[in-house]
């Protein structure tokens, strides 16, 4: 198997962007795994809105590597129901199998793979040589967001931002299957007082410690 990097934490603590950027540096081949579940729930919006189960599933059964790439996956509507889709037992079993086969044979021959989510280090890859949960106080997070939106010509409240993301973060740590929360053996990794430069940084000489101590894993 793959050497696999697990990189988990609560929504906007920059695990994406650190995600990215130790997979350019370590090179290896990198996952966001909200994303698929964000693609979940926009090809469940498009068959019915609101969708029910019945349309979660059927879109979680349709689910290609190319509806990683569909437009508009970034919205706020879509946000909020990927961590509605995401709290179905039978979406995340499907979803579970895309990733497996992406950590059995990561694209372009690449010897490893960056997955981030919410339960890589828990549920997908328990045995993932190297785990990071990256998190940040929830105002730090939502000023984050609220600056993202900003910059890119949204409009944008701060404090509704920090209301999406406590609901978010309330659905993504209540929830019976693959609640949030950081593996027995994982680093935690708070940005909270960490520019992107620094976190990355840490982030680097932790994996690149872990992934040394476990040669073959
Ligand atoms: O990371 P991102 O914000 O794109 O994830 C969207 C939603 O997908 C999260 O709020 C969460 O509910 C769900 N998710 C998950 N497990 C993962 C990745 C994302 O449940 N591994």
């Amino acid at each position: 198997m793959a050497q696999v990097v697990a990189i988990d934490g609560p929504t906007a603590a920059g695990k994406g962007t650190l995600a990215r950027r130790l997979a350019a540096e370590l090179g290896f081949a990198y996952l966001d795994t909200g994303l698929i579940y964000r693609a979940v729930a926009a090809l469940a919006l498009a068959l019915a809105d609101p969708p029910g189960e019945a349309e979660m599933l059927a879109a979680a059964a349709a689910l290609t590597a190319a509806d990683l790439a569909r437009p508009g996956l970034r919205t706020e509507k879509i946000a909020q129901w990927s961590s509605r889709v995401a709290a179905v037992p039978a979406v995340r079993a499907a979803v579970k199998d895309f990733q497996l086969r992406f950590i059995a044979a990561p694209p372009d021959g690449k010897p490893g793979a960056v997955l981030d989510g919410r339960d890589i280090g828990t549920v997908i890859c328990p045995d993932a040589p190297a785990k990071l949960f990256v998190t940040a106080s929830a105002e730090a997070r939502a000023e984050r967001r609220f600056r993202e939106l900003q910059g890119r010509g949204e409009p944008a409240i701060y404090a509704a931002v920090l209301d999406d993301l406590r609901d978010r973060d309330r659905r993504d740590s209540d929830r019976a299957v693959s609640p949030l929360k950081p593996a027995a053996d994982a680093v935690v990794l708070d940005t909270t007082e960490l520019d992107a430069e620094q976190a990355f940084q840490k982030a680097l000489s932790i994996v690149r410690g872990r992934l040394a101590a476990n040669p073959k894993a």
